[in-house]
C-alpha cells in the first residue's frame, strides 16, 4: 500500500506530471528572472557600425609607419567624431579625424590611436580637437576599431528557449530592441494548512493552539522560486473543511495545489480521503529525514503535493521536491540544484535515510567548513533559521566522522532562479 521509495525516485515520479505551463510576453523592464518561452534572433548585426573602442584619433596605417616618441609623425585633424554621431567624410592619405569611444569609424580610416599616444592626451568634455595632432607610434590594420558585427551577426540565435533571464541577459535583449519578450506565464500555486491546532498569526496563542508557520514559510518559497502563491487559508480537521478550501483552490487555476501537514497516518487526517474520493492520491513513505510522509497526486486533474506539517519538514520536502517542480513548471532546465562539497568540522550521525541536516557553512582557510545548528528535530524551526545550508548525507550511512566531505545545498548564498520581486 505504502512504498518505500528514494529520494531521487519520488522526485523523478513527481517531476514527470509537470510540464511548461503557457507563455505570454511581458515588458522588458519586467522580464529578468523570467524563462524564455522562444528562442531569440538577432534582427540585427551587433555592434551595428564599426566604432572605435578608444578615445583617441582616426588614422591610416601608411601615414605612420615612421611614428616614434622622439620623431612623432604630426597630422592635421579634419574633423571630430563625438558618440551618436554620424560623419560622411572619407578619411584621406595624410589626414586624422579626432573621434570618441563608441563613435562610428569613418570611411578610409584603419585604426585608432588612443589619445596617451599623441601629444593631445586630454579628453574633458567640450574640449575642442586640435587642428593637429603628433601621433608617437605606428599603429596596425584595425587597432581599436570594433567591427560591425563582431559580437553578433543578423539572424543568429542568441538566447535560446528556456533560458532563465539574467541581468545579462536582458541588457543583451535591450541591445536587439526587443521590447516585449516571450516568456513563460509563472506557475500559479494554491497553499492551505490543515490542522485544528492552527490559528492565524493575528489571533493570540491560546490553549493548545499555535500559529500557522508553514504558511508564510511556504509563500515565500514559492515567490523565491519565480511562481505565485495564493493562500487559501486554515482548513479544520474536518472533511466538509478540507473539501472546501480544495474546491476553492480548483477554481483558482493554479498549476500546483500544496498543502502541509494532515498526511500523516493519524486519525484525523482527512486530506488523504477527500483527495482520493476527486481524483487520486499516492502516499508515498520517502527514505528521507526530515518529511518522510509525502502525499503526492491530483484533485480534479490538478497536481496536488501533501507536504508533513512540522515547519522544517515542510521547509525541505519543499526544496527537495517542490521547487524542481516549479522550476520545470516555469519553463526552465535548471531544476538539478547545485551542491557544495564541504568539510564537516564535527563527527555526524545519521539513522541510514538521506538526511538533509541544517548547517552553517563558512569559507575557512581555503576550503567550506560545516557545522550542524542547534536541535534537528522537525519541529524545531530555530535551528534551520541559524543554518545557511542543508548538508545531504546519503542513504545507508550512520555515521561520518570530522573532516569526512559531504554534499551542501546552500540556502541563502545564490540568487539563481530567483524572480525579478524576490531578488
Ligand atoms: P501533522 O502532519 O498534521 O501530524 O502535523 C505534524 C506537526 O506539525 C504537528 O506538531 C503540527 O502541529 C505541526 N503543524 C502542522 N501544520 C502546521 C503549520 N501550518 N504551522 C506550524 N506547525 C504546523
Ligand atoms: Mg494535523
Amino acid at each position: 500500500l505504502t512504498e518505500l521509495l528514494d529520494v531521487s525516485e519520488a522526485r523523478q515520479k513527481l517531476l514527470e506530471v509537470f510540464e511548461p505551463v503557457g507563455g505570454q510576453r511581458v515588458p522588458l523592464a519586467q522580464s529578468a528572472g523570467r524563462v524564455l518561452a522562444a528562442n531569440i534572433h538577432s534582427d540585427y548585426d551587433l555592434p551595428p557600425f564599426a566604432n572605435s573602442s578608444m578615445d583617441g584619433f582616426a588614422v591610416r596605417v601608411d601615414d605612420l609607419h615612421t611614428a616614434s616618441r622622439e620623431k612623432p609623425v604630426t597630422l592635421p585633424v579634419v574633423a571630430d567624431i563625438p558618440a551618436g554621431e554620424v560623419t560622411d567624410l572619407e578619411l584621406q592619405p595624410g589626414q586624422s579625424v579626432r573621434i570618441m569611444t563608441g563613435a562610428p569609424v569613418p570611411a578610409g580610416a584603419e585604426a585608432v590611436i588612443p589619445v596617451e599616444d599623441t601629444d593631445f592626451n586630454a579628453r574633458q568634455p567640450g574640449l575642442p580637437a586640435p587642428a593637429r595632432v603628433s601621433v608617437y607610434r605606428p599603429v596596425v590594420s584595425g587597432e581599436n576599431i570594433r567591427p560591425r558585427g563582431m559580437d553578433i551577426h543578423t539572424g543568429e540565435i542568441v538566447l535560446p528557449a528556456h533560458q532563465r533571464l539574467r541581468p545579462q541577459d536582458v541588457g543583451l535583449l535591450a541591445m536587439l530592441g526587443v521590447k516585449e519578450v516571450p516568456v513563460f506565464k509563472r506557475p500559479r500555486v494554491a497553499l492551505f494548512s490543515t490542522g485544528d491546532e492552527l490559528l492565524p498569526v493575528e489571533e493570540p496563542l491560546r490553549g493548545g493552539k499555535i500559529h500557522d508557520s508553514n504558511a508564510y514559510i511556504l509563500s515565500a518559497q514559492i515567490e523565491r522560486y519565480g511562481a505565485e502563491a495564493v493562500y487559501m487559508g486554515i482548513a479544520k480537521d474536518l472533511e466538509d473543511a478540507v473539501s472546501d478550501v480544495l474546491e476553492k483552490a480548483a477554481r483558482e487555476e493554479v498549476d500546483l495545489i500544496l498543502s502541509s501537514a494532515g498526511v500523516s497516518v493519524g486519525a484525523f487526517d482527512f486530506v488523504r480521503k477527500v483527495v482520493e474520493e476527486n481524483g487520486r492520491l499516492g502516499f508515498w513513505r520517502v527514505n528521507m529525514r526530515p518529511g518522510k510522509p509525502l502525499a503526492f497526486g491530483h484533485y480534479r486533474n490538478i497536481p496536488f503535493v501533501g507536504l508533513p506539517g512540522n515547519p522544517v519538514s515542510a521547509f525541505v520536502g519543499f526544496e527537495v521536491f517542490v521547487r524542481p517542480a516549479l522550476v520545470k513548471l516555469s519553463g526552465a532546465l535548471d531544476w538539478v540544484r547545485p551542491a557544495q562539497r564541504v568539510t564537516l568540522s564535527q563527527a555526524i550521525e545519521s539513522d541510514g535515510r538521506e538526511s538533509y541536516l541544517r548547517a552553517v557553512v563558512v569559507f575557512n582557510e581555503g576550503k567550506w567548513v560545516a557545522r550542524l545548528t542547534g536541535h534537528q528535530g522537525s519541529g524545531n524551526l530555530r535551528s534551520l533559521v541559524q543554518a545557511n545550508a542543508l548538508l545531504i548525507i546519503g542513504s545507508g550511512v550512520k555515521s561520518l566522522p570530522s573532516g569526512a566531505e559531504v554534499d551542501a545545498w546552500i540556502l541563502d548564498g545564490s540568487t539563481a532562479g530567483l524572480a525579478p520581486d524576490q531578488a
